[in-house]
């Protein structure tokens, strides 16, 4: 059995206390249909222990998911013709996330749908991008 929080709502749905339209189910992940779509087919993948943030989910676990991913965008495509999708994955209130158990929007995308996000992109001065990278090796360490 896997480790659940009792007031979580994907908990719930993963021990079938709640209803959800179930598309896979496996020893370490669930996917079911978000049922407020952004657009129709719109999945969430979901690891079946409560952790509430990506960077809080083992490897094994995130190996596990990283592995349906693929596989659950293939079927995303097939069953609803997108012509692409995003895979989302929001990561503390700033982020956008509501459920604090990590989850993984698979969402269809077609020409013309409206949806997006502002990508205000910037730019680095001098040497800026050195000093982040050398930050980020230093934290990978
Ligand atoms: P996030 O904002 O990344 O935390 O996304 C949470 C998502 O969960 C939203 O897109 C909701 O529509 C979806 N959601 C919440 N409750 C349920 C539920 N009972 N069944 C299916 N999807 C849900
Ligand atoms: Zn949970």
């Amino acid at each position: 059995m896997s480790a659940q929080q009792t007031d979580c709502i994907f908990c719930k749905i993963i021990q079938h206390q709640i209803p959800a339209t179930i598309i896979f189910d496996d020893s370490h992940a669930i996917a079911f249909l978000d049922v407020n779509p952004l657009a129709s087919g719109h999945i969430l993948v979901v690891p079946k222990d409560h952790v509430e943030q990506l960077i809080d989910l083992p490897d094994i676990i995130a190996a596990s998911i990283g592995s349906v991913l693929p596989k659950l965008g293939r079927a995303l495509v097939q069953v609803t013709g997108a012509s692409g999708f995003n895979v989302l994955q929001n990561n503390g209130e700033v982020a956008g996330q509501v459920v604090p158990h990590v989850h993984f929007h698979l969402i269809p995308r077609s020409t013309d749908d409206s949806l997006g996000y502002r990508w205000n992109a910037g730019t680095y001065n001098d040497d800026q991008m050195d000093q982040l990278c050398v930050a980020y090796q230093q934290a990978l360490l």
